[in-house]
């Protein structure tokens, strides 16, 4: 993978190189620029980056990826009503008047 130098960017690109395991341990890793000499370098690291995006690319699930998973439309057939007859309040919020409610006759 060529890399290019982070200031100098007319000049050769760099190919750094890197020796890892499998299981992703670095076993060594060589940059042609001054730095790199001591196989430790931005261009060695911007190598490691890009590595480390691609396997998560890989890794990742896309919505599209699995199957559904969310509920699926009910077939309960469907009146039509005129909008003041139709009961528009959340389910949720049914409940919680519910329990108020009873909580409310329980005290008397
Ligand atoms: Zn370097």
């Amino acid at each position: 993978m060529d890399v290019m130098h982070s200031q100098r960017l007319h000049e050769k690109l760099l190919s750094p190189w890197i020796i890892c395991k499998k299981e992703g341990s670095i076993i060594s890793a060589h940059c042609d620029c001054v730095a790199g000499l001591r196989e430790v370098c931005t261009h060695v690291a911007a190598v490691l980056f890009s590595i480390d995006e691609a396997v998560r690319k890989l890794e990742d699930v896309t919505r599209t990826g699995v199957k559904a998973y969310w509920m699926p439309p009910s077939n309960k057939p469907v009146e039509p009503k005129l909008i003041y007859e139709m009961d528009l309040s959340s389910p949720k919020r049914k409940r919680l008047d519910e329990i108020q409610s009873e909580y409310v006759m329980k005290k008397k």
